[in-house]
């Protein structure tokens, strides 16, 4: 089955044709378009594209279907998509605004862990909401994770976390993933919230990982989003939710080339085994067809 992002009907009449034409740009373009590209990166696409058609002097359209994937995957490629989770403990805060899958991601990413053998333990610094905690405590032993909950609601986050990472240290735990708060009615004190949290676990150990979470759905708002934490949160990489439900494959490159932080990891589906890494030549493939 194709994947809903994927680009290969509407690009399907494009390379049908015999030659690559006017017509063929104008339909890349609105392809691009339409799948969240953006206009600057669909015009650059382009761009690149029609200097290659030139450079190897074909006319064929099968050659550019090839250089629209080699486009879009070295693109893609030029950010390291690594997790970094070497040290011991390894802490990683998640960030983002409620409601973009967060506490699911937090759970997938607990269950991706266990599978390959390291024990993980979940911070619920998102002290708020009791709802929450609970949910997250849910997703955790789904996962296979230990938690620490706030010992009365409302606790001061960062001393869950640090909690957190003193019981990861005691008990030689490998993982600490760190949930956070995402309510941006309060930008700015969300913000110092996450500030007091980093400076918390510093003193403790160094952060490995700090992840916002997106919604790929959301699309160019995403964009918007992000921006507020890459400011204040110190973020090293990026997790795309919800892509299996988005016809906006070109988000992906638009996210990563504007906020210039690689994909790490992307949720494709509402069930625990629905994360993976994100591996260019994969999506590209499934993008381009
Ligand atoms: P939070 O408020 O950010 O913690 O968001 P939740 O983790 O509670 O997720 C919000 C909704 O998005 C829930 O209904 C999830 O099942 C759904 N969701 C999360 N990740 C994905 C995904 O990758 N694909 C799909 N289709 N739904 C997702």
């Amino acid at each position: 089955m194709a994947s809903p992002w994927s680009l290969s009907s509407a690009l399907k009449g494009m390379f049908a044709r015999p030659t690559i034409d006017d017509t063929t740009w104008d339909d890349l373009e609105d392809a691009l378009i339409s799948a969240d590209f953006g206009p600057d990166i669909t015009e650059s696409v382009i761009d690149e594209l029609r200097a290659s058609v030139v450079k190897y002097r074909t006319t064929d359209p099968v050659d550019l279907k090839r250089m629209l994937r080699e486009t879009l995957e070295e693109r893609l490629a030029k950010l390291d998509p690594t997790l970094h989770l070497s040290n011991r403990p390894a802490v990683v805060l998640v960030v983002g605004v409620n409601g973009v899958g967060k506490t699911t991601t937090i759970g997938k990413f607990a269950k991706f862990l266990t599978n390959y053998g390291r024990t993980v333990v979940v911070g619920a610094a998102d002290t708020f909401r009791a709802a929450a905690v609970e949910q997250l405590a849910t997703w955790a032993e789904r996962g296979g994770a230990e938690i620490v909950r706030p010992q009365q609601p409302g606790q001061d986050p960062a001393s869950v976390a640090f909690q957190t990472v003193e019981r990861a240290q005691r008990e030689g735990i490998e993982i600490v993933l760190i949930d956070t708060a995402g309510r941006l009615q309060t930008k700015s004190g969300l913000m110092d919230e996450l500030g007091k949290i980093r400076r918390v676990v510093e003193k403790q150990t160094e952060i490995a990982e700090v992840l916002l979470v997106l919604d790929a759905t959301t699309g160019q708002n995403g964009l918007s989003q992000a921006e507020a934490f890459i400011q204040h949160a110190g973020v090293t990489g990026l997790v795309l939710t919800k892509l299996d439900g988005s016809a906006k494959g070109g988000f992906v490159l638009a996210v990563q080339e504007k906020t210039g932080i690689p994909i790490k990891l992307v949720g494709q589906g509402e069930g625990i085994g629905d994360l993976t890494g994100f591996t260019p030549h994969v999506f590209v493939q499934g993008l381009v067809g």
